[in-house]
Order: C-alpha cells, then sequence, then structure tokens
C-alpha cells in the first residue's frame, strides 16, 4: 500500500517523524511525504533532526492570508498532488488547517484517510479558534482513526464513529523516548548542550514557557508576560521562553519581557534542545498540545495556560493543572510547585498517561491489516 503522510506545521513535523520512518521500514507500504510549509522555519527544525525529507512541497503560505484562502489553496493543490500521485491512503495528524483541507481533498477523491491523534476533544467550537472543528471533520472523513488513548475512542464512539478505532498511544512519546535515549547514548551530544546553554544559573530554578494559540493572542499574552515578571522578580527562580514565530506572540512577549532580569527569550529551539531544556526544567507552563503530553512523561509538572484542554488524561493523572491566563492562578500554582516539595514530589510520581513509545509499531500494523495489541495506561 502507498501511503502518503501530509503536515505542515513544527508540532506534526515532530509528531509524524516517527511513524513516515516506520512506514519506510516496513516492506508492505511505501511512503511518500508531503509537506505545506504552513510553518516554514519550524517544520525544517525538526524535519532535519529527524532525518526526514519531503517528495513534494505545497509551498501554500503567503502573507496575511484568511483562514480561508489558505484552506482553498491547501485543497487546491493536494487535488492536484493526489491526482498525480495517486497514493492508496493519506495520513494526516491532530487539528491544524493542513490536516482538514488535506483530508478534504482525499475525501473527494474517493482515497482513504488516516487520522493520526484522532479523537482529541476540547468541547471548545467557538471562531475562529479552528482546531477543535479540524479535529472533527478529519475524523468524520477518516476510515483510520488512530486514538492515542482510551478516552479519546470514548470521544469518537460518542460520536458514532465506532468499528474504525485504533488505540494507539500519542506518536509524540515514540519520537520523546527516541530522543531522550539519543542524549543518553551520546556524552559528547549532552555535553555540547550543556555548553550551549552555560549561561543557565545553576542556583536559579528554570521555569521553561511556550506559547502559541490562537485564544491567547491579545489580553491572555499579555497576561501570562505579567505572571512571568512576578515569577522572575524571585531570587530562586530563572524563565527560559523560546518564543513563537508567529508575530502575534513575538509582538507582546518582547515588548514586555525584552532585556527583563532573570527571563531569557530566544528562538524556538530545535527539538533535541527542547527536549534537553525540558528535562532541565523543574516546572513547565505552556499553553501547547505536544508539551503537555510530553511532560508527563519526563516526571515534569506542567501548568497550561488555558481554561480547557483536549488532552485531560494528564489533568486527572495529577501532572497536569489547567490554569487560564490570569497572573493570580499562574502565580498561586506555580508557588505551591516551587515552595511546597512534597507536592512537586507526588506530581513527579504521577503516571505518564499519554504512550508507550510504540504507538507508530500499532499504527503500522493497522495499515497492514494486522492484529493491534491496543495501548493501555498505567493507572494512577
Ligand atoms: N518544541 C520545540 N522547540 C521549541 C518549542 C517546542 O521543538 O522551541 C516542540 C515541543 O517539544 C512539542 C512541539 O514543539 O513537541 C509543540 O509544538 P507547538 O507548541 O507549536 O504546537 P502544539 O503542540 O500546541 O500543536
Amino acid at each position: 500500500m502507498h501511503v502518503l503522510s501530509v503536515f505542515g506545521t513544527r508540532p506534526e513535523a515532530i509528531k509524524m517523524a516517527p511513524l513516515v520512518s516506520a512506514i519506510a521500514a516496513e516492506p508492505q507500504l511505501r511512503s511518500t511525504v508531503c509537506i505545506t510549509g504552513q510553518h516554514r522555519e519550524m517544520l525544517q527544525q525538526a524535519m532535519s533532526l529527524f532525518g526526514l525529507s519531503a517528495d513534494h512541497d505545497l509551498d501554500v503560505m503567503q502573507p496575511d492570508q484568511t483562514l480561508n484562502q489558505l484552506s482553498a489553496r491547501l485543497t487546491t493543490r493536494m487535488d492536484a498532488l493526489l491526482r498525480t500521485v495517486k497514493p492508496d491512503c493519506v495520513l494526516v495528524h491532530g487539528d491544524t488547517t493542513t490536516a482538514a483541507a488535506c483530508a478534504l481533498a482525499a475525501f473527494h477523491l474517493r482515497i482513504p484517510v488516516g487520522h493520526v491523534e484522532a479523537g482529541l476533544r476540547s468541547g471548545d467550537m467557538q471562531a475562529p479558534f479552528p482546531e477543535e472543528m479540524n479535529r472533527r471533520v478529519v475524523d468524520v472523513m477518516s476510515t483510520w482513526l488512530f486514538a492515542p488513548t482510551a478516552a479519546a475512542r470514548q470521544a469518537l464512539q460518542r460520536e458514532n464513529l465506532a468499528g474504525r478505532i485504533w488505540v494507539t498511544g500519542n506518536t509524540v512519546i515514540d519520537a520523546l523516548a527516541a530522543t531522550v535515549q539519543r542524549l543518553h547514548d551520546s556524552p559528547a551530544l549532552s555535553g555540547a548542550l550543556a555548553a550551549r546553554y552555560q549561561w543557565l544559573d545553576a542556583r536559579r530554578r528554570l521555569v521553561l514557557v511556550t506559547g502559541h494559540r490562537r485564544e491567547n493572542f491579545g489580553d491572555g499574552f499579555r497576561q501570562i508576560c505579567s505572571a512571568l515578571l512576578e515569577l522572575a522578580a524571585r531570587d530562586d527562580v530563572q524563565v527560559v521562553y523560546p518564543v513563537h514565530l508567529n508575530p502575534n506572540v513575538r509582538g507582546v512577549v518582547q515588548q514586555m519581557l525584552h532585556g527583563q532580569p532573570n527571563i531569557h527569550l530566544i528562538d524556538p529551539v530545535d527539538y533535541l534542545d527542547f527536549v534537553w531544556l525540558m528535562r532541565r526544567a523543574h516546572l513547565i507552563l505552556t499553553d501547547s498540545g505536544g508539551v503537555q503530553e510530553e511532560a508527563p512523561y519526563l516526571g515534569k509538572p506542567v501548568l497550561v495556560m488555558r481554561e480547557v484542554t483536549e488532552r485531560p488524561e494528564a489533568v486527572a493523572a495529577g501532572t497536569a493543572q489547567l490554569v487560564g491566563t490570569s497572573p493570580d492562578r499562574i502565580l498561586q500554582a506555580a508557588r505551591r510547585l516551587l515552595d511546597d516539595p512534597a507536592a512537586y514530589a507526588e506530581v513527579r510520581r504521577r503516571p505518564n498517561p499519554y504512550g508507550d513509545g510504540q504507538a507508530c509499531r500499532r499504527i503500522v500494523d493497522a495499515l497492514c491489516n494486522r492484529p493491534v495489541p491496543e495501548f493501555a495506561a498505567p493507572a494512577s
């Protein structure tokens, strides 16, 4: 079977990279990769780390284009590509405009779609935040629903999508486990990373921050920055913040935090560096989906700067806490984890609900029609 994997953003590249490798290594499958370029620079960073190269590039980005213009370009160019490449199956990932538009193009041409990371639901259908709608429409159009967790399967069953679901674990854990192993196996690599971040203050605990969500643009990011200013005023904390390239994020963050003591604003780093920083962190503050999944695997508490999450498992397990963007709530939760060693130790003991590093093997087995023993998370 000829499998065309399509992705366009950094998190998709990180989460699809181990799967593309597993598909390429499977004799029954043939792998072709198409990128859309939705996050050009950060996508290339992730792809080069995993040694991935694209067979096709839809190159859809235009300055200031609307979501409808982006969707139209994606659908039109994917249609043309599908007519030329003629894959037997198209794999898309997650909740991006790339995933929704490319799945639709495949659906119109009657090419079966596989949805990696199916069944996530935040319940937040508010326009103009496209993620929840993207997830739902891709699930409806898909022949293979690769649900990362049992909760994702239940969400799909509630929507009458039973019968085509495989519970696989999240492929991000495959990518993370491989990266941790790579750091472990190479003291030279770990040493080089330690040297790259030698400016970190050994006496201060590291609070690692990321953020990029549309729902936090404007006031949300201003509030987050106020909280970070107050946190960094402590004499035992340093904040490291790789700032997303989106101008809606960069503008506010640079304006409020640039040059502030104990706050290090850096450009987005490649995945190896980010994993190294997560392992080095005491605490992670984020609105990112992927980071919410990775932190529990590394035993790191994570404060999720959103009001809702489509990844409730870590909140239920106690590793993640939803704190929104109000400075009071962020600071209260952060202080507890910084000042109460027993609370911190308890959070670190909680199990990781998102995967066992075998998600890609399960997805490949499902595509090859082999039996797939499903992923079961350890009990909390
Ligand atoms: N990440 C990275 N470099 C960074 C920040 C994050 O490689 O500077 C990784 C992170 O480990 C995770 C992914 O990027 O795997 C998350 O991407 P993002 O937050 O952009 O998107 P989301 O996960 O919310 O879809």
